[in-house]
């Protein structure tokens, strides 16, 4: 006696009812790089179809994919010059693009993610000094939630940065704004197209002295646990592909949203199979589904634009 599994794959309509995870629009959260100025569009050549828009620009970019069901954005702020005072300036990049892009599309959730690698010199998250790190984190946050961010997302790795910035947000009266932590971010290799495209890649050493070790698992529930004590209400876990465990370890937990980041170095990889024949674009649905599976509620991904347009003809009959 056996069981017969293929029953549930004999055809396409018989393998979606078995299907267990759907994608969904509004799983997804795009990233945007906004470049200071106006009529910027550069595109960023180690990522295909992914630019830098000015925030003049970012609109029209975005008006079709909110059109097409995006309800979410995750924003980068690409400064002209280096200088820590523009990462929390009320005329900084990000502070300025946030009420445009709230004014021309209300509905759609902008999130501010929050370093000051893009801003630092020396393209590193920290100043050498962890507290004093958490005090311009805390800064920065309050400034982008002035500004209308719907949440703010520390993406830096120094301890304690969330309590700083839950400090910080009430001191100023906006302890309703969210904060969505990289409580488990890993010191990985597949961030390389993204420090092209922010302009952040550290000019000397590297980052693991504050990301996460890649061989750790149990550090990633701790790292969390102290995220979400610290107030936390969201978490981000960076990059996905190669820490699906860490988020499915997560989802049994935790309960709290869980927000897998496919990042850059996935996304130019998929696309370089693609490019080369050796796979078809249904590689892309099979990565982003996989991340969901694992336990993610949402996903930020460069295929974002890709999803909204696609999902549905593979989901459906
Ligand atoms: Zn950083």
């Amino acid at each position: 006696m056996f069981q017969r599994f293929r029953q549930r794959r004999t055809d396409r309509e018989t393998r979606l009812r078995y299907q267990e995870t759907f994608l969904a629009r509004g799983d997804f959260i795009l990233p945007l790089f906004i470049a200071e100025g106006t009529g910027v569009n550069r595109p960023i050549p180690s990522m295909k179809d992914i630019s830098r828009f000015s925030a003049d620009n970012a609109i029209p970019y975005l008006r079709p994919l909110v059109a097409g069901g995006l309800r979410s954005v995750i924003l980068f702020g690409i400064p002209d010059a280096k200088g820590l005072e523009q990462a929390y300036s009320d005329n900084g990049v990000v502070q300025q693009a946030i009420p445009r892009l709230k004014d021309a599309f209300p509905a759609l959730e902008v999130i501010a993610d929050v370093c000051i690698c893009s801003y630092s010199a020396d393209g590193q998250c920290y100043t050498g000094d962890n507290d004093r790190t958490c005090e311009l984190l805390a800064k920065i946050a309050g400034s982008y939630a002035r500004a209308g961010a719907d949440m703010v997302a520390p993406s830096d790795m120094m301890d304690g940065r969330v309590s700083y910035i839950a400090s910080e947000l009430k001191r100023i009266g906006l302890s309703g704004v969210p904060i969505v932590s990289y409580a488990a971010k890993y010191a990985s290799n597949f961030y390389g197209p993204f420090r092209d495209a922010a302009d952040s890649a550290p000019k000397h050493s590297d980052r693991k002295g504050y990301q996460m070790n890649p061989a750790n698992s149990a550090e990633a529930l701790d790292e969390i646990r102290a995220d979400i004590g610290e107030g936390a209400s969201q978490i981000i876990i960076k990059p996905a592909l190669p820490y699906l465990d860490i988020l499915c370890r997560a989802r049994s937990e935790f309960d709290v949203p869980l927000i897998g980041y496919n990042v850059s170095g996935e996304y130019a990889m998929v696309h370089a199979l693609i490019e080369k024949g050796l796979a078809s674009e249904d590689i892309i649905y099979e990565t982003l589904v996989s991340i969901k599976r694992a336990g993610a509620s949402r996903i930020i991904s460069y295929h974002t634009p890709w999803a909204l347009e696609k999902i549905d003809a593979y989901q459906s009959l």
